[in-house]
């Protein structure tokens, strides 16, 4: 079949709740994908940084294929033989305590939520019912209802109540605000170090250090959010390194499979984690030996092959290569490590066109808030390929 009947199979049976390039994707290698009609593109999203190994890096899939002919799901009713050793490698990896495995993201989202009211009712004494978490306006947590209820998209939240309550939003990069914020019945903040999906939105200099302080001053559980920024993307194993802080909280997903299989976690620092008794929450597939041996893998890829320096160095030669295009309708480039966000001005008619031009010589990227593209292609890339990239980038962002 050609990629016009793929896509209206998709159009004609599936809801509609995307609106994909019209691209159809039948294989990948590394940083590249091949669609149904031959063609070969550089993948410059990377599932939403879900493939920072690459695609189908060979010793993610040897130990899927591996554990697949031995054991894939018991449940958390029995032990596994995968499940203590990915705690160990994961506490040792990000100097946590804790270890809470899920599935998707928002699972893991979810997950804090539940720990964090519910340390607060046990340890923090507030009243039964009445916990606060604070967050940040233009979020990005996932899509369950108790998420939506504190996304400030529109689009997300329309049509979708009633919500969930006890959630109170403040600017993203305004320590002030946040400490304004809190009261008494306060028990988390629950941010990104560096907002992906609001266009790669990084913070002022010092804010996450003045958010730690705060939390520790007033005793309120610190999460970070690490779905995207985490796993060595922003040229760290976390964004929060890159100030020096730990979260008490780091939620992770996303490349924690490399892309194979939906694997999230939360870390836990402070034995926030330890107000959850037998029963109180779970997950049939949270834990199982096949997610457990997959992220095992991926762990090992991401210190193994260097790949969080590469980000960063990387990262830093292609923000080089961008920042050089002369267009009057580009805003600003900017990032951190292999996260790159190429803002246009509100009158530039929107990153869309720029994306399906992309398309054309071979690049996939996709813009996200109408005016910017996110460019985050897996961390294995080379310079060479972001000189190849560049070539192709630099005369169509020039338009
Ligand atoms: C993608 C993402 C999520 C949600 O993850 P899913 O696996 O799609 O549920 C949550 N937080 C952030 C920051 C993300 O980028």
């Amino acid at each position: 079949m050609k990629s016009d009947q793929y896509i209206l199979l998709e159009d004609e049976f599936g809801a509609q709740n995307y609106k994909p390039l019209d691209v159809v994707i039948e294989r990948g290698e590394g940083i590249w994908v091949w669609d149904v009609d031959g063609n070969k593109y550089m993948d410059c999203l990377s599932a939403y940084s879900a493939v920072n190994q690459g695609h189908c890096n060979p010793k993610i899939m040897g130990a899927m294929f591996e554990q697949a002919k031995k054991l894939t799901l018991t449940s958390r009713a029995f032990r596994n033989d995968q499940l203590g050793p990915l705690y160990k490698e994961l506490c040792d990896l990000t100097n946590s305590h804790k270890v809470l495995p899920m599935n998707s993201g928002a699972e893991a989202v979810e997950t804090a939520i539940k720990a964090v009211r519910k340390w607060g009712y046990q340890v923090k004494g507030v009243p039964e019912n009445k916990a606060e978490i604070i967050v940040c306006r233009n979020n990005f947590h996932g899509r369950t209802i108790t998420i939506i209820s504190f996304s400030t998209d529109p689009i997300s939240t329309t049509g979708f109540g009633p919500f969930t309550p006890g959630f109170k939003v403040v600017d993203f990069g305004d320590a002030a605000a946040f400490e304004a914020a809190i009261n008494d019945n306060t028990v988390a903040f629950l941010v990104e170090p560096i907002q992906g999906e609001a266009g790669v939105i990084i913070p002022p200099d010092g804010y996450l250090k003045d958010i730690r302080r705060i939390c520790d001053e007033k005793s309120i559980v610190l999460i970070f959010d690490e779905i995207q920024t985490g796993l060595g993307r922003t040229g760290a194993l976390l964004a929060e390194e890159h100030e020096g802080v730990e979260a008490d909280l780091t939620l992770i997903g996303k490349a924690l499979s490399g892309g194979f299989y939906p694997v999230s976690a939360v870390l836990s620092n402070t034995e926030v984690l330890g107000v959850l008794k037998p029963g109180e929450h779970g997950s049939t597939f949270g834990g199982n030996p096949l997610a457990c041996a997959v992220a095992r893998a991926a762990l090992k890829v991401l210190v193994e092959d260097n790949l969080i320096e590469n980000a960063q160095r990387m990262g830093e030669y292609f923000m080089e290569g961008l920042r050089k295009i002369k267009n009057s309708k580009i805003k600003e480039v900017r990032g951190r490590g292999l996260l790159i966000g190429v803002e246009f001005h509100d009158n530039a008619g929107g990153a869309r066109q720029y994306c399906e031009k992309l398309k054309e010589v071979g690049l996939l990227c996709k813009e996200t808030h109408e005016t910017i593209i996110r460019f985050a292609p897996p961390l294995v890339i080379t310079k060479a390929d972001i000189n190849w990239a560049l070539e192709r980038i630099v005369p169509i962002l020039s338009q």
